[in-house]
């Protein structure tokens, strides 16, 4: 089969992907945008029907298009947002091809080869935007693998239903923890265990003050002065439902156990709790495996880059997944300013490769 061109193909069509998009067509570029799903909203497509944004729906928008206010006030929910992606995706004619999973980029001449269900292409640039979603993450405790309850990671999670009346231990620190065990503590004995202690930010601080101080970290490592932890300010948003399960004193938080049993989970003082379910809400690794033929990550599981570009591959751009590419670039207010100057760069770079081909 003869390979399909464009000169810049995005892999992912969640709100990362979305927002290079618009900045591609508004600088005229050729490009097409590859989607494994069959339906738009990327992750939000999959999130638990309760869960809020941390932020309000004028800081939590794409370029170019306010995300609406949710009908009822309030943050928005995860279908208000797949709502919003897909109105994006529509207003701004964006080249959506789906569903088409992307398996592997290889390195092939001057051009990158991408394969996928919608055929073999062969674009000058590719960037990447797929996201965390698809590659939970649950660490190994001894004995996980013997716990005859059920178990299960957030990205499994889809309410309260099937939890009524059981004995739940909620695994994690973050926000996902403390929206599920919200929710599960009005149905269920709950346990809630973390790390470290857990950090609430105060009630006025929401997902536009993370961004800004993200920015201001980004800012300060780039210069090469000490950078504002993100952490000092506390790690999980107070969005009504938290505050309202604070207030009852549900978030109370037991220290991490140390050995999963059949029948629940024990502690290294040998204190034991019987449980039903563990959900664990650990968080989530990038999703990279299509880029493995190109051999770039390191250690740590990503792989390095210079601003969005993959440094060991000028061909390739990373977009979303975590700070790693920029500020707060896996949130929706992050991604904008992200894609922008990823698009900026790639633009000047499609320019100098046209520049160095003709005679
Ligand atoms: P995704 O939404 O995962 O989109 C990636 C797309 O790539 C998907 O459509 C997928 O189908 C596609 N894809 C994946 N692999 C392939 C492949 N091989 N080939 C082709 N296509 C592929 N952010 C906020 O701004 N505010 C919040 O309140 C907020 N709350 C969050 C709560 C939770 C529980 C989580 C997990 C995240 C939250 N985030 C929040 C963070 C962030 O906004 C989301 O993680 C967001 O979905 C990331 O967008 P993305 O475009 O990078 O990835």
């Amino acid at each position: 089969m003869t390979p399909r061109q464009a000169d810049v193909l995005v892999i992912g069509a969640g709100q990362a992907g979305l927002a290079a998009g618009y900045y591609l067509r508004r600088a005229k570029a050729d490009f097409v945008i590859l989607d494994a799903q069959d339906r738009p909203g990327g992750a939000w497509r999959h999130a638990w029907p309760s869960l809020r944004l941390f932020s309000p729906a004028q800081y939590s928008s794409l370029p170019g298009r306010m995300m609406p206010r949710p009908a009822g006030g309030g943050y928005p929910s995860a279908a208000d947002t797949v709502g919003y992606l897909t109105d994006y995706a529509q207003r701004y004619a964006l080249p959506v091809i789906r569903p088409a999973k992307v398996h592997a980029v290889r390195r092939s001449g001057a051009r990158l080869q991408v394969e996928t269900d919608a055929g073999v292409w062969r674009p000058r640039v590719v960037i990447s935007a797929t996201g965390t979603w698809w590659r939970p993450y649950v660490p190994y405790y001894p004995g996980i693998g013997h716990f005859n309850g059920r178990q299960l990671h957030t990205a499994g999670y889809d309410g309260p239903g099937s939890f009524r009346g059981r004995k739940v231990v909620v695994v994690g620190g973050g926000n996902s923890a403390a929206q599920i065990l919200a929710e599960l503590s009005t149905v269920a004995e709950t346990t809630w265990v973390t790390r470290r202690p857990p950090r609430l930010l105060p009630d006025e601080v929401d997902g536009k003050a993370l961004f800004d101080l993200a920015t201001r970290r980004h800012r300060a490592v780039l210069a090469g002065e000490p950078a504002p932890g993100i952490g000092d300010l506390g790690d999980i948003v107070a969005v009504p439902a938290v505050r309202e399960a604070r207030d009852r004193d549900a978030l109370k938080a037991e220290p991490m156990f140390s050995r999963i049993t059949p029948e629940g989970v024990t502690w290294s003082d040998g204190t034991a709790l019987r449980c039903d379910v563990i959900v664990w809400c650990t968080g989530f690794r990038p999703a990279l495996g299509h880029l493995a033929p190109l051999r770039l990550r390191g250690t740590d599981g990503i792989i390095p880059t210079r601003g969005t570009r993959a440094t060991a591959e000028p061909r390739l751009h990373l977009l979303g997944y975590g700070d790693w590419t920029g500020p707060a670039s896996a949130t929706l207010i992050g991604a904008a300013r992200t894609a922008r100057d990823a698009v900026t760069e790639v633009m000047a770079q499609l320019y100098t490769d046209r520049a160095q081909t003709v005679p």
